[in-house]
This record gives structure tokens, C-alpha cells and sequence, in this order.
């Protein structure tokens, strides 16, 4: 319950009773848990999630009678439950709880066209907080205090409602964290010296934090002015917020491991760990040491075809969906117009579970399932 917590006190709420849900996103051994459990928590909280939503959001409620033109929600799959299309929530405002009782806005990190609008209450962004910390466990099993976070980035309040900032600052909540951009400005050599400090202490392990782009402009910083950086296995680096998309470069990745593992005098490439989000979804997914990003229980993921956006097998590649119960104030079931794949079973880190892996993002926007949409005039005007 440490999380929630945490959470609880830095944003000075009072949290109430603690569901059998929050439980589980809060406790730290959530990805150790057996596979059959695994999916029996999957089937309950999502099923639970998608009756509440359907009941409670008018929106997503009609739009679920029109999919399936049945009231009877209790005899559908999971796989049958409907999903939208991110880019409504470009369009619309989809909520399942009253607008006063939103606490964030969150608004996509997208420079082009229009961005997509989520609002979350503080118990969903109490949620996505603890599945933050529950995929840092795939990392390493740090204590608030054995770690100190070097943040490529703004802090909290400097972050604005951008999605992918404000993500990456939420960190600051479970560890010391001292960040290096301030007023838009990157401070590498205070980075550095800083990193350098810490390790000569010899006390505490250091979490790089920060986009692929900003990773590499302090590697280039570290090489400019020829520190020596012994990493060894107490520094660690975890990227967010994609590789092309925000950044405008693509470095393959084995390419990047390798510089990254070398400046930073890394024991193994290992120890970088991406993580991946998205605005109108609820949950971050972290890569483990076998660079999977391990999906949480509470999150139902596949991939779908792109016609008629039906659940493929495991491992097929498609449009990758979540149907994620962590979202209270608004349906996380989505299809999103990333192409990657989906596997379940056992990983080469030891663990069982669910992996997802993105690979594109699909181009062209002409796929019949992206033309789908909340909004039933223009659906019926597109048929
Ligand atoms: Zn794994």
C-alpha cells in the first residue's frame, strides 16, 4: 500500500477504502505472481471495469450497445469488449465520472494535428503512479532511500499537462530525484558532476531517467568533456517517451545500449530499460532485464486486426489495444494506431506473464477499423 500511500501524502488527499484493485497495483510483487493468477485477475478486473463504464459513461455506454446490440454485458468475452479508437479522444471528451471530480487534464505530447484529451481523477493517477513503481520492481527492488534519480527532465510543476513530461516527472513521488532541465534549458555538467559525486560516495544506486534524445546530449556531454563515469552495476537508465517520435532521431537500439553502456561505464547494456506510455492509457509498461515490457494483470492487451479490430492470437502482429481497469474516470479500452505484438508465457528474465513490443506506428489512417468512431452521426454518415 506504499504507493498509494506515498501518493496520498505528496498530494495531501485522504485516499479511502482501498479496493481489492488498488491493492494489487500498489504491491510491489505484482509481476512474480503464477500466469493462471495472472489471467483470473485480468478477467475480473477488467470485466468489472468495462460494467461499470458501460453503465456509468453515457458515451462509451451507447457506443457499447451499438457494437454489440446487446444490454447483457455479463455473456461477452474480454475480447469482445468494445474498444475505441484513440484519436476520439482527440474529438471528445469521454469521462465516467462527474467533470468537477477530475483532477488532471491530460493533454498527448503529439506536435502534429490535433492532441488527444484524457481526464483523470486522483485515484486513476494514484494508479498510474503505482504502475510506475510496480515496473521499476522489474528493474530492481530499491528502497525510497538507496537511490537517487538523475532527471533529464523538468520537474512536476514545470512539466504543464504535456503527457509525456508530466509522466516521466511522477517518479520524483518514490525516489529523491533532482532534475537538470529548468526553464526549458538542459544542464548536462551539473549532471554530470553530479553523477560522478554520488558515485564516489560509493551509497546510493542512480536511475538515469529521461528521453532517448536527452540520454544521448549527456552522453555527448560525458564524452566532450572526457569524464571517466565507472557505472559499474549501481547506474541504471530508463528512457521514456518514444524514439522517433518526440526525438527526431533513431538510433537502432542495440546501437544506442552500446554507446550508453560504454559512456556511462555500464556492467551490461541490461541496465537500460525503456518504458512506454501513452495519454489514454493508464498504465506504464518497463522493460525487464530481458528487455520486455512486462504487461501488469490489471491491463488486458492483444493486438488487432486493422479491418474489423477483432483479438488476434498471441504473437500475431497488429494494432496493439489495452483494455486497462486502472481508469476510473474514463473507458482505457482503446485501439491504438501502433502495429507491434503481444506474447504470453514465459520470459527469458524468469518471469511469467505478458510482454508487448511496439514496431511502427501505422501510417497510412485508412484502415476501415481507424475510420470507426464514438460519435454515431458520423458513423452512420461514413457507412
Ligand atoms: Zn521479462
Amino acid at each position: 500500500v506504499r504507493s498509494t500511500a506515498e501518493c496520498g501524502r505528496v498530494e495531501n488527499v485522504v485516499i479511502d477504502a482501498t479496493t481489492d484493485l488498488d491493492y494489487l497495483i500498489s504491491g510491489e510483487v505484482v509481476f512474480e505472481i503464477p500466469l493462471a493468477e495472472q489471467r483470473d485477475l485480468r478477467e475480473r478486473h477488467v470485466r468489472a471495469a468495462f460494467e461499470r463504464h458501460a453503465d456509468i459513461s453515457g458515451r462509451y455506454g451507447d457506443f457499447v450497445r451499438r457494437q454489440l446490440g446487446t444490454t447483457d454485458l455479463g455473456s461477452i468475452s474480454l475480447g469482445e469488449i468494445p474498444v475505441i479508437p484513440t484519436s476520439s479522444f482527440k474529438q471528445h471528451s469521454v469521462l465516467s465520472v462527474a467533470p468537477e471530480e477530475i483532477s488532471k487534464w491530460c493533454v498527448s505530447s503529439g506536435t502534429r494535428g490535433r492532441q488527444s484529451t484524457v481526464g483523470r481523477d486522483r485515484r486513476s493517477l494514484e494508479r498510474l503512479l503505482g504502475s510506475i513503481r510496480a515496473g521499476i520492481s522489474l528493474i530492481h527492488s530499491w528502497l525510497e532511500d538507496d537511490v537517487e534519480v538523475i532527471h533529464l527532465g523538468p520537474e512536476r510543476k514545470e512539466a504543464g499537462d504535456i503527457w509525456f513530461m508530466y509522466v516521466m516527472s511522477l517518479i520524483e513521488l518514490s525516489f529523491p530525484t533532482e532534475h537538470f532541465v529548468r526553464r526549458d534549458h538542459f544542464h548536462a555538467s551539473e549532471a554530470i558532476e553530479r553523477i560522478a559525486k554520488i558515485l564516489k560516495e560509493g551509497k546510493q544506486d542512480i536511475v538515469v531517467v529521461g528521453p532517448p534524445f536527452r540520454v544521448q546530449d549527456l552522453a555527448d556531454a560525458i564524452e566532450r568533456h572526457q569524464t571517466r563515469l565507472d557505472g559499474g552495476s549501481r547506474l541504471s537508465v530508463v528512457t521514456a517517451g518514444g524514439w522517433k517520435r518526440l526525438s527526431g532521431i533513431s538510433v537502432p537500439r542495440p546501437e544506442f545500449d552500446e554507446r550508453i553502456s560504454r559512456v556511462f561505464g555500464l556492467r551490461e547494456p541490461t541496465q537500460i530499460r525503456d518504458a512506454f506510455n501513452q495519454v489514454e492509457l493508464n498504465t506504464v509498461f518497463i522493460e525487464c532485464s530481458a528487455h520486455r515490457k512486462h504487461v501488469p494483470p490489471w491491463v488486458y492487451a492483444t493486438t488487432r486486426d486493422a479491418d474489423r479490430l477483432r483479438p488476434q492470437a498471441v504473437g500475431t502482429p497488429g494494432l496493439l489495444s489495452y483494455l486497462d481497469a486502472s481508469a476510473i474516470s474514463y473507458p482505457a479500452f482503446i485501439v491504438t494506431d501502433d502495429v507491434g505484438r503481444v506474447d504470453e508465457g514465459e520470459c527469458p528474465c524468469g518471469r511469467s506473464g505478458v510482454t508487448m513490443t511496439v514496431e511502427r506506428r501505422l501510417t497510412r489512417v485508412s484502415a476501415r477499423g481507424c475510420a470507426l468512431t464514438l460519435d454515431k452521426r458520423t458513423q452512420q454518415a461514413g457507412a
